[in-house]
């Protein structure tokens, strides 16, 4: 190696060389010089050599005690997209079949957006969830990859680049770190998430920190010797750790649960870890005689692991000043695992990895992928997964004795499923603690349940609006599908029919024929028996087709309106639809035609209370939910809340980008006072429909001393244009004054 190289390579050589015994060191300098020359030239945005980026992956996963293989996957990562000349089968032939899968597995996991539903993205999901599933090490090395990316976002320059990612941060790898009970990770790529997402939030929180942990510190500081005192008295071994909890989950304890700062019982929390199981009992006992225990507080996860495998004995204790904290106890092998999670597996091993646990991981994002093959509703997709993601477990026992988890809010059925597939379709009823219970109960931690079955029994269509966990639902649409083709055709087509009757518009059969052609297309199933069946099974949702249906169906009336009558009209047709793609344009650009200073690249939404327009003098509101919500200077909301000391950091000054061609549509809402006289509602509508205004919603408010008030929310370009409207509004005689609120 050149002197350079070790220069660079300074950080990962003193991670491997406090463990070198674990490593084959020579084939890892061999993927470095690999890595190395193949980056060579490539910066990053910050201007720092690209090799830093695969060094810094690769060092990460050294803390992590993964093994020879995954390092040198973490070295190559970025090589076979990135660097021309480096196949995936070089990497194998060179290194081994498992560095070069972990490589492509970690190049195969491309941008996933939960926030554009689009079926493309769901594809990108499952992509991910299929090359995890192969190598859990994919999944290590690209949330070490992504920790990388994040610590150094600050060198990407581009606001609208560094939301997207932290967003996809906080919402998809966050979570899988979580789910995989990557502790450590999780918490710093929240944090870091935040930082981006709502940094006057995460200030807010630090500062509230500071203050509060500044004047504790020494409260806590005394009960922790007292805890050693007594525990060293005892003759255990022990060490104490203590903690804050994150920046991040109090944020959302203070800002999404609404919780007042003091009622945070485990903002501090004191750790204690032990040899051995008994003596974690053994301390519990110690702490709870020594201070007054928080009733409502104590969990047991030691009896009853949390399902990412987390084990620890939690409880809450008031110190003598009345200030509550919380007190973890578990043993050094739980507390490797409560930190690294799936990765524990590989610390201090050497060789074969695999064991029963990374094995039940492996087995739950398989199901994942499973649950969800058939499902083609992509609002559904992302639900599962994000659930499957974020879920809160029960403990119920079967009645032999057996755990088994649920998630939260499961019913009976979905109980019977997670037994086996078999039972759950043959299910006739179930019983709780000895006793009949309807199919849609809800069993809670600690009852016993018993699924009474019938040969020859299938599921109920009815279920699928029963059940709650994807596994349960895939499973009973897999049965149907499987089993019931011809009548779910029948049955999704009388579906359809009703739904398109509903829409309120007599079609012979042959246009709802076409129709429903026309949905499968947008759906992306081939042939209408194919979308009969998948609607029958519910494959996808009848919410979700009928959106669709109606969009088509009105598509389907303006074509034939367009076709019979005159070019006027179909000039109108034409508008219709320009103004219609000019306004999903809009929405596409996240700004909305706005940069509020101080935090570029923010989701924009401008506030219902003002409606502003283009020309209008606007300052914007940066809200807890991630965005900037935009109002007109003189909103009474907006003059409000600037002079309110607890809010004057989140309004942001804000103005309009330069015009551009003037395709984008705002919404601008008036107020119009009228006489109140048969008619005037038509006149105003015509007036509109003349100048090929869109009204997006009219509200008349009952009339009073003969004046009536018609609200109303028109699509519009600009203030100018705004004013022309108000002009021609106000030419009709029986209109008084008009307002824009
Ligand atoms: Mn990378």
């Amino acid at each position: 190696m050149t002197e350079e190289m070790l220069l660079l390579a300074r950080g990962l050589l003193t991670a491997l060389h406090k463990n070198p015994e674990r490593y084959d060191l020579p084939k890892i300098e061999a993927a470095y010089a690999l890595a190395y020359h193949a980056h060579e030239g490539q910066k990053r945005q910050s201007g720092d050599p690209y090799i830093s980026h695969p060094l810094a992956v690769a060092e990460s996963v050294v803390g992590l005690g993964l093994d020879t293989d995954t390092v040198c996957a973490a070295l190559l990562h970025d090589t076979v997209e990135d660097c021309e000349g480096i196949t995936a089968e070089m990497i194998a032939e060179r290194f081994g079949t498992d560095v070069a899968t972990i490589v492509e597995g970690v190049t195969k996991i491309v941008t996933v957006s939960i926030e554009n539903r689009e079926a493309a993205q769901i594809e990108n999901i499952r992509k991910m969830m299929l090359a995890i599933s192969k190598d859990i090490r994919v999944i290590i090395v690209k949330l070490c990859d992504r920790l990388h990316n994040m610590r150094t976002l600050d060198g990407k320059k581009n606001g609208d680049r560094q939301r997207e990612i932290a967003l996809e941060t906080m919402y998809v790898y966050a979570p899988l770190a979580h789910r995989l009970g990557m502790q450590r990770i999780k918490l710093e790529l929240e944090n870091l998430a935040l930082l981006y997402l709502d940094p006057i939030g995460y200030k807010e929180v630090m500062e509230a920190i500071d203050g509060r942990f500044g004047t504790s510190r020494e409260l806590l500081a005394s009960a922790k010797s007292r805890i050693e005192e007594r525990i060293t008295a005892y003759g255990v071994k022990y060490e104490v750790e203590d903690r804050i909890k994150s920046v991040y989950s109090l944020y959302r304890k203070i800002y999404e649960q609404g919780k007042p700062f003091e009622e945070i019982y485990d903002f501090y929390a004191l750790r204690v870890i032990v040899d051995t199981v008994e003596e974690c009992y053994t301390v519990l006992g110690l702490v709870h005689e020594m201070f007054t225990s928080v009733p409502g507080r104590f969990k047991d996860y030691i009896s009853m692991p949390k399902p990412n495998m987390y084990q620890s004995l939690h409880t809450t204790v008031m110190s003598r000043d009345g200030i509550p904290f919380e007190v973890q106890i578990r043993t050094r092998e739980m507390h490797e695992t409560a930190e690294f999670g799936i990765a524990a597996h590989w610390r201090y091993k050497t060789g074969e990895a695999a064991d029963e646990s990374v094995d039940k991981q492996l087995a739950w994002i398989a199901s994942l992928i499973e649950a969800d093959e058939d499902t083609r509703d992509p609002d559904e997709y992302i639900h599962s997964f994000k659930s499957s993601l974020f879920r809160e477990e029960i403990f119920v026992f079967t009645p032999k004795g057996d755990v088994i988890s649920l998630p939260k809010g499961a019913t009976v059925i979905d109980f019977a499923y997670t037994i086996h597939t078999a039972v759950g379709n043959r299910m006739v009823g179930a019983k709780i603690n000895g006793v009949i219970v309807p199919i849609d109960r809800v069993p809670q931690t600690g009852d016993v349940v018993e699924v009474l079955t019938r040969n020859n029994q299938g599921p109920s269509r009815d279920w699928l609006n029963i059940v709650t966990t994807s596994e349960a639902r895939g499973k009973i649409r897999q049965w149907f599908k499987k089993e019931k083709r011809p009548e779910n055709i029948v049955f999704g087509r009388d579906m359809m029919e009703k739904e398109l009757r509903r829409l309120g518009h007599a079609f012979t059969s042959s246009e709802a024929e076409k129709i429903f052609e026309a949905t499968a297309e947008r759906v992306g199933i081939g042939t209408l028996d194919d979308l009969f069946d998948t609607v029958g099974y519910g494959g996808i949702s009848l919410s979700r087709i009928a959106v669709r249906l109606k969009e088509e169906s009105t598509r389907f009336l303006k074509a034939q309106q367009a076709a019979e009558t005159t070019p006027a009209s179909a000039d109108e047709a034409a508008l219709a639809t320009m103004q219609e793609s000019s306004k999903s344009r809009a929405q596409k650009k996240q700004n909305g035609g706005v940069i509020v200073d101080g935090a570029e690249g923010c989701l924009v939404k401008f506030a219902r209370c003002c409606a502003p327009l283009p020309g209008d003098a606007i300052i914007g509101f940066v809200t807890r939910g991630f965005g900037v919500s935009v109002h007109k200077r003189d909103c009474p909301n907006a003059v409000a809340g600037v002079s309110d000391p607890a809010q004057a950091d989140r309004w942001l000054a804000a103005h309009w980008e330069k015009k551009d061609e003037g395709s984008k549509m705002y919404e601008a809402s008036l107020s119009i006072l009228t006489e109140d006289k048969i008619g005037v509602l038509a006149e105003v509508s015509m007036a509109l429909a003349e100048m090929k205004i869109p009204v997006l919603t009219i509200n008349v408010a009952p009339p009073k001393d003969d004046r009536a008030t018609i609200h109303i929310t028109v699509g519009c370009k600009d203030t100018e244009h705004c004013r022309s409207i108000v002009a021609r509004l106000n030419a009709i005689p029986t209109v008084l004054r008009i307002t824009r609120n």
